[in-house]
């Protein structure tokens, strides 16, 4: 990668879990990851196509999809995704990197990415925890977690820029400040404020504990994935940033993280 390029990292949403998700209050749809060769898009769910447009991020610019598991707050623009990742469905173009319950479905799961969408991308790769496929410019790792889909996986991007960390939904597992540590930036699913447990998710004091427990902690933190209850969303960063010691911000639609090899800028579209 030459000189003078960033990694960008663009938020399309900031929501989740299923009553943010009818509500749309802070967005659903995802965030991507944007490197000189890599435009990846990340757990695409309800308005991706649509904060797309209003950000002016042109979708067939998107050659790596990857969703974490099979909910629909990750998944219902992915096929939408691969058809824009397709130039229409017209090139076999584009990766999708998934898990088993959203590729091929598992019990109660049905695949959420049909076998016509995945026929048309060059390659589809499903990833289990630890696991990782080098594609493009990035090295891709899954990470462990514990959710209702028990194939869900978060995601650990290796970059020219140092390491993005995103902890797909889950609860708090002693192998995530492992899997995480040293990203530079993380990105956590945190549904619930401070001792707001929900099971299958974090909440505040789980993020704490996770970053405490590293040996390496991020240069910064953002917090996504925020549920309908959590509204102190200015309160829950500095609790977290206080008693983590990592600076801490939140998701929002338009975030935008522009990342060089020794520092960052937080802007907003
Ligand atoms: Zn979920």
């Amino acid at each position: 990668m030459g000189r003078g390029n960033l990694l960008e990292i663009i938020f399309l949403g900031a929501g989740g879990g299923r009553w943010e998700t009818i509500y749309q209050n802070k967005g659903t749809g995802g965030f991507r990851v944007h490197t000189e060769k890599t435009k990846l898009h990340i757990d695409p769910g309800p308005g991706s196509l649509v904060r797309m447009k209003d950000l002016n991020i042109n979708p067939f610019d998107t050659n790596i999809l990857f969703v974490s598991h099979c909910h629909p707050d990750h998944y219902t623009d992915a096929e939408v995704i691969v058809e824009a990742m397709t130039l229409g469905m017209t090139k076999k173009r584009g990766y999708i990197v998934s898990n088993i319950s959203v590729l091929e479905g598992f019990g109660k799961y049905e695949r959420a990415i049909s076998k016509y969408h995945q026929s048309k991308s060059k390659e589809v790769h499903i990833l289990n925890p630890r696991e990782s496929i080098n594609i493009l410019d990035v090295k891709l790792m899954g990470t462990k977690t514990k959710h209702g889909d028990p194939f869900g996986i978060g995601l650990r991007i290796n970059t020219d820029y140092g390491d993005i960390g995103y902890t797909g939904d889950t609860e708090r597992i002693d192998s995530l400040s492992e899997d995480f540590n040293g990203v530079r930036i993380f990105v956590a699913n945190v549904i619930g404020g401070a001792n707001k447990r929900i099971r299958g998710h974090l909440c505040s004091n789980d993020l704490i504990d996770v970053i405490n427990d590293m040996g390496e902690k991020p240069e910064l933190l953002i917090i996504n994935h925020m549920g309908l209850k959590m509204t102190n969303i200015k309160g829950e960063c500095e609790y977290i940033s206080q008693n983590s010691g990592v600076k801490t911000i939140a998701a929002k639609i338009g975030l935008k993280i522009l990342l060089n090899r020794d520092s960052y800028n937080i802007l907003y579209l």
